[in-house]
């Protein structure tokens, strides 16, 4: 039996992988409260749809593992764009492959050193 894989990817507008990232602009525009979080929430996801169009291969090989982590500069529980994305991977997972993939929330920060 293979050894569990766990990959723990980087999806924030500094330094993470710039197609599961929100724009600067967009971080800017909510941090200053000139959007809100349900427009924030529409421009990432029609982002992160676009993203998909042009890099399903990446999108599908980034759910090749056993659990995958998203990660972000936000505290727990608090509005950040990785839920968003996790919800999106789920469904990306259930329609384009056999995988049963599920959510499993968030983990809390750990104790620090
Ligand atoms: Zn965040």
């Amino acid at each position: 039996m293979r050894k569990a894989s766990i990959v723990w990817l980087d999806t924030t507008v500094k330094t993470g992988t710039s197609i599961y990232a929100p724009t600067w602009t967009m971080v800017q525009q909510w941090k200053a409260k000139q959007i809100t979080d349900r427009e924030y929430t529409a421009q990432y996801i029609q982002r992160m749809q676009e993203s998909f169009n042009q890099h399903p291969d990446q999108w599908l090989a980034e759910l090749d593992t056993d659990r995958l982590i998203l990660g972000c500069f936000c505290p727990p529980n608090t509005f950040c764009h990785r839920r968003l994305l996790a919800q999106m991977f789920v469904r990306v997972a259930r329609a384009y492959t056999d995988m049963d993939t599920t959510y499993h929330g968030e983990y809390p920060l750990p104790p620090k050193a």
